[in-house]
């Protein structure tokens, strides 16, 4: 194998551990904080990030509303098929959603139009990656704070396509069970949050963190990029309606969000007929400790049942949304 620079990611694979890690040394020197002077994400610094994937154009005054552009310091880079073995290429699409051509830290700051924006361009990259036979799955994920890993404070999220499925979507893509019957579980254990358009927002019933929810669409295709447009934007609302609620119930917490969709059905090990796709919003309110790190078990301070009633009172109304 030709000698790699070395700065391109790697991708190490330890089966017995059932471990991945993507070893990225150029992400040590990339920026943090960006200050709206030199922040590559605002609108007439176009130039200072990569060249653009997807843009939404002009809307209510802005001059866009969101833009794809590929991550500079990405942890998979697109390159020949990276072969089979525990060290390889790491290869896939890293890119980054910028949700609003204003300087807002905060999915609560950006412009209606913007943050639905996001969410029709995500949903058009994802299906545009899906088609390709060189990958196998793909996420998009935020990091809201520097306690959720954040680096750059411009609202943005991030969207990775893989061309190996990881090996806990793989799980979770066979746990068997239903968005209907996961929203029935909840509905009789009281974890339901909210209940708009296509969508239902709930505590799951393992919660790793307070107030951790998930929404999940009734009744809709198992791949987020098959969602019809009025249920992305109905995520959209919902989404942000939720993160809301956060900030009441746990004032000033960081959080992730990702989405979790089985893998693409031309890779999947067998039908995924129970295969669902499902944004799950994970609240940083207290640190993951040993326990945590050490057996993948969590400790969480808030029941699921208490903390579905706190965001039920905390949500503002779909109206308000
Ligand atoms: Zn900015």
């Amino acid at each position: 194998m030709p000698r790699r620079p070395p700065d391109e990611p790697t991708r190490i694979d330890d089966a017995p551990a059932r471990r991945t890690v993507f070893v990225a040394p150029a992400r040590a020197t990339r920026p943090t904080a960006g200050a709206p002077a030199d922040c590559p994400f605002c609108a007439g610094h176009e130039h200072l990030a990569p060249t653009e994937i997807l843009r939404s154009p002009a809307d209510e005054g802005l001059p866009w509303r969101a833009r794809i552009v590929p991550n500079r310091y990405p942890f998979v880079v697109e390159g020949a098929a990276s072969g089979a073995g525990p060290i390889r290429p790491a290869r896939g699409v890293h890119d980054v959603i910028v949700e609003s051509p204003r300087h807002h830290r905060s999915v609560l700051e950006v412009e209606p139009a913007a943050w639905e924006a996001s969410w029709d361009l995500a949903r058009r990259r994802l299906a545009g990656l899906a088609a390709r036979r060189d990958l196998a799955w793909a996420t998009v994920y935020k990091n809201s704070g520097p306690g959720a890993g954040a680096s750059l404070e411009h609202v943005h999220s991030q969207l990775v396509a893989l061309d190996a499925v990881p090996d806990a979507v793989r799980t979770t893509a066979r746990g068997g069970d239903t968005a209907a019957e996961r929203l029935a579980a909840a509905r009789r254990e009281g974890r339901v949050v909210a209940v708009r358009g296509g969508l239902a927002a709930f505590v799951p019933p393992a919660p790793r963190q307070p107030f951790e929810t998930w929404i999940v669409p009734r009744g809709a295709p198992a791949w987020f990029h098959e969602a019809e447009a009025g249920l992305v934007r109905d995520l959209a609302r919902l989404l942000r309606a939720v993160v809301a609620g956060l900030a009441q119930a746990a004032p000033g917490a960081d959080y992730n969000w990702w989405l979790l969709q089985p893998p693409w059905r031309r890779r999947a090990a067998r039908p995924v007929a129970g295969g669902w796709w499902r944004i799950e919003i994970l609240p940083r309110v207290t640190p993951l400790a040993g326990f945590e790190l050490g057996t993948g078990c969590h400790v969480c301070v808030v029941p699921p049942r208490a903390a579905a009633r706190l965001l039920r009172r905390a949500l503002p109304s779909a109206r308000s949304s």
